[in-house]
């Protein structure tokens, strides 16, 4: 729709500048009161409330000069809007896309979330004020790697704190319905490149908070955390990065472009990671009516070898770059704890529980192998995790949590009375976590006891519906290199 009202702003206002130019004569210093109107009426147009059709008939205009340049017969003119239209295109791209992006995430309604009755609560008694939550989940960070955020003197800190897979869609999975992977069924390898969605009917966190009166959104950017997939379950504004610049026609293909021009692709992840963030922060900033629950996913760090790899001129790193690996990997995490800091600003925590935690690890040659979703370790499935606002005392536990039962505890902190699988992990630790959903080997489920060890045990008796995922979500799951582009 966007797209459209984009294309029919271009070329309505590119063909009324060309036809004012080539009616009007010429003035004494080349210039015409007509074209200088059509001009002010596409800044004008360029103003907050218009942006699709100001950005779209900027670009007309500058199309409607260069046939007036040639109109006149002018070489030199007509050289010099060539050489200018794409420096205006570049200024466009560097100062014009946060900002309307992030006007469009002030409406963020690309995609809504199914909200299933049956899991709706009827919990709106008199007398009970519920607090906003905000879960920051930040795609790939091992727990020893979140090195300054956040602190202990003001959160609640978990040094061990287990997801329950290490990759990403398993362990999200488990993070919404509150059950292990082996419970659940979903994000297992079904077949060559495929994956099962969770089983039918069970409880979804997002929809149960919906049933309590709640007004909920997402940011996310990784290409699994998709509608498709069944993430967008109970959000009624659910932003998916890839989304933001479908409506920019040309800012995308200049995006594209310069990203293709300077190989530079890491550079777009962090600004999709950035354009979240704008986001959230917009919604979090703005008035409400309902408590708000919110969630935020940042990638940067999942892609720190590519960062390396595109850099170099399509140098591959091996094992024997760890030490360089780990570095750029860090830098990574630094600037996406600087981003969440600055969404930080904006809330309210006397009246917000804030959930920090990470979707799984990093392998760093720990078992001879670098990456996620092949092993039981601890690199890959231990978390950073922390709570801070009402309810939540600060301070720090030693023993071991799973992450799964963030669900159970987010509803206990929210008092609402609905049971979901877990338990309150600020009270209870656990002997033993179940862990599992491997990428590669849907047969290597285990237990992890307290004090780190692993032992396997028995895959799922069932699994469920394979996913589908649309051509758009395949090639960018096919960039992150889960899937073959189609
Ligand atoms: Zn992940």
């Amino acid at each position: 729709m966007e797209t459209t009202t984009a294309l029919l702003g271009t070329t309505f206002v590119g063909g009324l500048v060309g036809v004012f130019a080539g009616r009007v004569p010429h003035g004494k210093y080349g210039i015409n009161s007509r074209a200088l109107t059509v001009g002010l009426m596409a800044l004008l147009l360029s103003s907050r409330p218009l942006h699709l059709a100001g950005h779209a008939s900027v670009w007309g205009l500058g199309l409607g000069l260069f046939s007036y340049t040639l109109a006149c017969r002018s070489t030199l003119a007509a050289a010099l809007t060539l050489w200018a239209l794409p420096c205006f295109g570049f200024f466009l791209q560097s100062h014009s896309v946060l900002p309307v992006a992030t006007e469009l995430l002030g409406k963020p309604s690309r995609q809504t979330g199914q909200v299933h009755g049956s899991w709706d609560v009827p919990v709106r008694q008199s007398g009970i004020h519920r607090p906003d939550v905000l879960l920051i989940t930040v795609d790939t960070l091992r727990a020893d790697a979140a090195l300054s955020m956040p602190s202990p003197g003001d959160w609640l800190v978990f040094d061990q704190a287990v997801s329950p897979a290490p990759w990403t869609s398993p362990s999200f999975y488990s993070l919404f319905t509150g059950l292990p992977v082996v419970a659940h069924g979903g994000g297992l390898p079904l077949g060559d490149q495929e994956y099962s969605k969770p089983l039918e009917g069970l409880p979804w966190l997002t929809e149960v908070i919906v049933g309590a009166g709640y007004e909920t959104a997402a940011w996310t950017c990784n290409p699994h955390l998709v509608a498709d997939a069944g993430f967008s379950r109970g959000f009624k504004h659910f932003v998916h990065s890839d989304s933001f610049f479908e409506p920019h026609l040309f800012h995308h293909s200049i995006q594209e472009w310069r990203h293709r021009f300077t190989g530079r692709v890491q550079r777009l992840r962090h600004e999709r990671d950035q354009l979240l963030v704008e986001g959230a922060r917009r919604w979090l900033s703005s008035p409400a009516t309902k408590p708000r629950f919110t969630w935020v996913h940042l990638l940067a760090p999942h892609e720190y070898q590519r960062d390396l790899a595109v850099d170099m001129d399509g140098w591959k790193p091996g094992m024997e770059d760890l030490e360089l690996l780990w570095r750029a990997y860090a830098l990574n995490v630094a600037a996406t704890e600087d981003r969440i800091r600055w969404l930080l600003e904006v809330v309210d925590f006397s009246d917000t529980v804030v959930v920090f935690t990470s979707d799984h690890g990093e392998a760093f040659g720990e078992t001879g192998y670098r990456g996620h979703g092949k092993g039981r370790t601890d690199a890959e499935l231990l978390v950073p995790l922390a709570m801070a606002g009402p309810g939540v005392e600060p301070g720090r536990v030693g023993g071991q949590v799973a992450v799964r039962d963030l669900a159970a505890t987010i509803l206990e902190l929210l008092h609402i009375p609905r049971a979901m699988p877990g338990q309150n992990l600020m009270e209870n630790e656990r002997d033993a976590v179940a862990v599992g959903g491997l990428r590669w080997d849907p047969e290597t489920f285990a237990l992890r006891r307290a004090g780190g060890e692993y032992a396997r045990t028995a895959p799922p008796a069932a699994t469920g519906a394979p996913m589908v995922f649309s051509d758009d979500t395949l090639r960018n799951l096919g960039q992150l290199g889960y899937v073959e582009s189609p």
